[in-house]
Parts: structure tokens; sequence; C-alpha cells
């Protein structure tokens, strides 16, 4: 069996912010239930503008005038940064 050898090293956890990182993406999720208590769980589209984002809970008020609540979600790239690069 091939064996490994690993350093230990200092990691970071950092956003990712360099040219080549997946953009930030958001979706919204209702939150408001129906009317025998079960959670909507409803879900708009993703969408990496945020504003075209926001336009879901327009349109699904239109559909559930009782359901208010949302959660807005977004998806982050992040990275683990190692503090040196090992050899
Ligand atoms: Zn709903």
């Amino acid at each position: 069996m091939p064996r490994k050898l690993f350093r230990f090293l200092d990691w970071t956890l950092t956003l990712g912010r360099e040219p080549d990182a997946p953009p930030i993406q958001h979706l919204y999720r209702c939150l408001g239930e129906d009317e025998d208590g079960k959670p909507c769980g409803a879900e708009g589209p993703v969408h990496e503008a945020f504003a075209t984002a926001q336009k879901w809970p327009f349109d699904h008020l239109k559909v559930q005038q009782e359901h208010r609540s949302y959660a807005h979600v977004a998806v982050t790239p992040w990275l683990m940064v190692p503090q040196e690069e090992p050899s």
C-alpha cells in the first residue's frame, strides 16, 4: 500500500476572492407554512445577481399570500490556504 507523508501546516480559511473564483450565488427559500402547518420550503431559482434573486419572493407571494417569511441563502467561495506551500 502506497504511503504519503503529510506535513503539519498552519491553515487559514479565507474568502475566495481570486479572479477565477466561482461567483457568489443567491436564492430565497420560503419559511411560510401551509394550512396544515407543514413548512412550505419552496425555493426560488439560483442567481448570481442578488437583485434578481430578490424578485422571487414577490412571485411566490402572488400564489401564497400568507407566506411572508423568507430565508436568503448565499453560496460563497472559500479557500483553505496554508501558511507556506508544502514542498
Ligand atoms: Zn411558501
